[in-house]
């Protein structure tokens, strides 16, 4: 599967960049509060649990289970015509309690993705100066 990188155009703001800017290095890192330690995903100024505006961005190992799926059968952009159908997995990641994020399991069919399906992170190089988080099926190499 394949997404066009006209479509990957990144407009962060000074809460998102640190997690976009570690995506380029390659490194998935969540905003964790650094005072109750309650991950945001995604990212926000103050903490939901405990107000807080101060926060780290731990490093992850990019591992974790997907909790839940669809498939798009409909391409909702022109553009997306020839990547129907693809699936859009909410993963739950290993070492970030709480913290779910949204991507795709690039070498998975529609039929192969299931509830539970252990995944890995999978860079995805769109454009030079942008990095998706994705994810492949784990112990695939
Ligand atoms: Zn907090």
């Amino acid at each position: 599967m394949t997404m066009l990188a006209s479509l990957a155009a990144l407009a962060p703001d000074p809460t998102t960049a640190p997690f976009w800017d570690a995506c380029r290095r390659r490194e998935l890192r969540l905003q964790r509060c650094a005072d109750c330690s309650t991950f945001r995903q995604p990212p926000s100024p103050g903490c939901p649990r405990c107000g807080s505006a101060r926060s780290d961005w731990p490093l992850l190992s990019g591992r974790g289970t997907v909790f839940s799926y669809t498939i798009v059968h409909h391409a909702a952009v022109p553009p997306l015509a020839g990547d129907v159908p693809y699936n859009v997995v909410v993963v739950e990641l290993d070492d970030a309690p709480g913290a779910r994020l949204i991507s795709n399991v690039l070498d998975a069919e529609p039929s192969d993705v299931t509830v539970g399906m252990r995944v890995e992170i999978a860079w995805d190089e769109v454009r030079p100066d942008v990095v998706l988080p994705r994810f492949r099926r784990a112990g695939r190499g």
